[in-house]
């Protein structure tokens, strides 16, 4: 079986110069090992997300000169998919709904704060400081049937009880400092992570463990920026029981100061400069490809 890749943008933004890094990166591993490349539009957060971005993504990949298989999984349109996967999590008591907002949730980490320092996530958000796991479950259901918002959170420590321990990845890219070969998952560092919200039967987090493995995406090329999400994603694949894919993590194009580029990055978008009269070689030079 061909092996095969994915390039899975978010349509939240124009492509910059990281997404045509990561996409190029994608579609020569998919060449260079006869495998197959897949475009996923990963569109969950339907607050973000526009039909214009999405229609000048697939725009700005046809002019960097990538193919990909059609048709394309746009994510909103499998949300069955994650409702089950979820379900499933749920039936091994794994999940909780955690009814505070994210005022209250500001206000419970000062607290904790003010007793001394309080975790943060790999991506510097602090760790989920409330108590809604412990909630008895008619004062579950009964906020529930009030409406209430809720987000459902894992619960990170029955889960790394339940997937017992010694998780690791397969790293074959550039992970950060320098990981390579057996990384081991740390998906304790996340704290009680969002599966789901009220509204939304998904995250990030499940909706791509699920797509990969329904996809049977074996190696994972992405940017350095999700090297320690892969912890997570590693737990959910365990505990779903899905298949464990390879990871390829790349280092990030950064802005003239070194940043990391954003989707307002004006100056590295693609459409910029591609009205500049930058050509597809151009971009490939300017992301290091030449
Ligand atoms: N949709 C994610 C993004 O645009 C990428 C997901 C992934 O590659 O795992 O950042």
């Amino acid at each position: 079986m061909p092996p095969v890749f994915r390039f899975a943008p978010s349509p939240n933004g124009y492509l910059h110069l990281g997404h045509a890094y990561s996409a190029l990166l994608n579609f020569e591993r998919a060449r260079e090992t006869g495998g197959r490349l897949l475009l996923r539009i990963e569109d969950i957060d339907a607050t973000r997300c526009r039909p214009e971005f999405e229609a000048a993504i697939y725009e700005d990949l046809v002019w960097l000169g990538i193919d990909w298989e059609r048709p394309v999984r746009r994510q909103s349109e499998h949300l069955a998919d994650y409702r089950a996967a979820l379900e499933r999590l749920s039936a091994l008591g794994l999940v909780y709904p955690a009814f505070e907002s994210r005022a209250e949730i500001a206000k419970l980490v000062a607290i904790r704060e003010a007793d001394g320092p309080w975790p943060h996530d790999p991506d510097g958000a602090p760790l989920y400081p409330g108590e809604s796991k412990s909630l008895p479950a008619d004062e579950r259901s009964r906020l529930i049937a009030s409406g209430v918002p809720y987000a459902l959170r894992l619960d990170m420590a029955a889960a790394c009880q339940r997937a017992a321990g010694g998780l690791t990845w397969s790293e074959l890219g550039e992970g950060l400092d320098g990981a390579r070969g057996i990384v081991p998952a740390r998906p304790e560092a996340w704290g009680d992570v969002i599966l789901a919200r009220k509204e939304t039967p998904t995250s990030y987090h499940l909706s791509v463990v699920v797509d990969d493995a329904l996809q049977g995406v074996g190696e994972i090329v992405r940017g350095q920026d999700l090297f320690h999400a892969t912890s997570v994603h590693r737990l959910l694949q365990v505990l779903l029981g899905l298949p464990e894919p390879a990871y390829r993590h790349h280092r990030l194009v950064c802005d003239a100061e070194g940043r990391k580029l954003s989707k307002s990055s004006g100056s590295t978008g693609l459409r910029e400069l591609r009205a500049a009269g930058i050509m597809p070689a151009g971009i490939r030079q300017l992301v290091g490809l030449g």
